[in-house]
């Protein structure tokens, strides 16, 4: 194949990335974007397969057969609340390959003298391998793996580690690009293993979702600079792209935390967290109810907002919550979803469960406008969401969460918290929503509780 044809082809890769990153940015448009960006893929792979570069198909079929088995086992398999832990596995995959890339590169003696390729394959090296190890901490932790979780696993030297670890790494870039060496290249790759986790495994409480997005910020430019050392144009666009709207995404994030980058990286989360007691907060202050006794509140009830958190994903609650709109807005009450940026374990993760329920996208309201409309709801129904309910985040100077901006359904009239128990969520943090005069808690599984509210609320018709 000639290279212009080559070129022209990934040309048109390129434009189908571009527009289909744009078709995604609408929930109206995504599926057609993720349709052209498939079809960009579908393109530059074929022609890099073409490509007379190619040495020899049967080693790449044995992997598209191996990686596509597991694949598509994986994705056939996955529970939808394992989804983000996936995406985090995945993101870790990523920078796998990129680290492979460079590592089968640095055996090539064609590449000897070439400095751009050299420092290209240190490059992949570091970022590749931060990102490898980081992207399986997060896994962990999305897991709620105990050994991620519970902070039993340390390394040494906080922030001091993390620059030392950082300085190593760059200085090991430098000198194989001066001089080319296997060894140098493996040191490179403990250092920056151990780099990921130290970077990674103090970050809790509610930064994982900056965490994530910036790891798959780092995929994205492990592959951008892998593309560099095979000269692959298409894989330097792509891996750009991943790289920069991995970054876009990591700064909305840290906005809708009120959290700076630095923050979260070096900051660690502020003390004290732990300590809070949890009897303290809920002690003789906590009222339960029924299905029955909300329905009579739902009844007269005429603005309605409901808040769907992580729980909802869990008790796969979307088809029931959606009928019990139905049911109210049939009696004539407004129902509308209050959004927050990061509720559930994935950017967007309540927006695809509503999508899936065929809420309609104009019921969905994101944080800031929303937030002024609960001192005129009458009834905020809380579901499976815990930390991005918590006042503390808004009164509390002492809390790791403090600062983070939440949605204010304590200003509801009346909001009922629909969650199994009083246990903590994400954060690990206790709830003081939980025990103010107007809420009441309807104990039970997020599905079942709300499929029997709405039997409750038919039978007042
Ligand atoms: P939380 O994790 O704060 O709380 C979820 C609540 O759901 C729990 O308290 C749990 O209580 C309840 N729950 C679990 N299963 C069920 C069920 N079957 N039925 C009913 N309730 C259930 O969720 P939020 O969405 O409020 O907050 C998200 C948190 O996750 C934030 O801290 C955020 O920073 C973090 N995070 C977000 C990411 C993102 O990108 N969105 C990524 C990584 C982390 P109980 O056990 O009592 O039922």
């Amino acid at each position: 194949m000639s290279s212009t044809v080559v070129y022209l082809a990934y040309l048109v890769a390129a434009v189908l990335f571009i527009l289909g990153i744009k078709n995604l940015t609408k929930p109206r448009t995504a599926v057609r974007g993720n349709q052209l960006s498939s079809l960009g893929m579908l393109i530059a792979v074929v022609v890099t397969l073409l490509d007379q570069q190619i040495l020899s198909y049967s080693w790449i079929i044995v992997g598209m057969i191996i990686g596509g088995g597991v694949g598509t086992y994986l994705a056939r398999t996955v529970q939808m609340t394992a989804v983000p832990e996936m995406v985090a596995a995945l993101n870790g995959f990523g920078g796998g390959a990129s680290l492979f890339v460079a590592l089968a590169n640095v055996a090539d003696p064609s590449m000897g003298g070439n400095t751009i390729a050299q420092l290209s394959i240190a490059v992949t090296v570091l970022i590749g391998s931060v990102t490898l190890s980081g992207s399986f901490v997060a896994f962990g932790k999305l897991r709620e793996l105990k050994v991620f979780s519970d902070g039993s696993l340390k390394i040494p030297g906080g922030t001091l580690t993390n620059a030392i670890l950082f300085a190593v790494g760059l200085l090991l870039v430098l000198l194989h690009t001066n001089a080319p060496s296997g060894a140098l290249i493996l040191l490179l790759v403990a250092v920056a293993i151990v780099l990921g986790l130290a970077l990674v495994l103090p970050i809790g409480g509610a930064d994982m979702p900056v965490v994530i997005a910036l790891l798959n910020s780092y995929s994205g430019i492990a592959a951008a600079t892998a593309g560099f050392i095979s000269g692959n144009t298409v894989l330097i666009i792509s891996g750009s792209l991943v790289g920069a709207s991995g970054l876009i995404l990591t700064q909305i994030m840290c906005k809708a935390m009120n959290r700076s980058l630095t923050n979260v990286l070096f900051g660690v989360m502020a003390e004290g967290g732990e300590t809070i007691d949890a009897d303290e907060v809920y002690a003789g202050k906590v009222k339960s109810s029924s299905p029955e006794e909300v329905a009579m509140m739902l009844e007269t009830a005429e603005r309605v907002v409901i808040v769907p958190g992580y729980g909802l994903a869990m008790a796969q609650a979307q088809h029931a919550v959606r009928e019990l709109a139905n049911v109210m807005e049939a009696r004539g009450t407004e129902v509308k979803y209050a959004i927050h940026p990061v509720a559930g374990r994935m950017p967007g993760h309540m927006n695809v469960l509503l999508a899936e329920a065929e809420v309609p996208y104009e019921q969905l309201v994101e944080m800031d406008e929303i937030n002024p409309q609960f001192e005129q709801t009458d009834v905020a129904i809380v579901i499976g969401a815990n930390d991005v309910t918590n006042p503390m985040a808004r009164e509390d100077k002492g809390s790791p969460i403090y600062g983070m901006p939440i949605l204010n359904v304590d200003k509801a009239r009346n909001v009922i918290i629909v969650k199994r128990s009083l246990s903590p969520g994400f954060a690990g943090l206790p709830n003081p929503l939980f025990a103010k005069d107007n809420a009441l808690m309807l104990f039970g599984d997020g599905k079942k509780a709300i499929v029997e509210l709405t039997a409750s609320l038919k039978e007042a018709d």
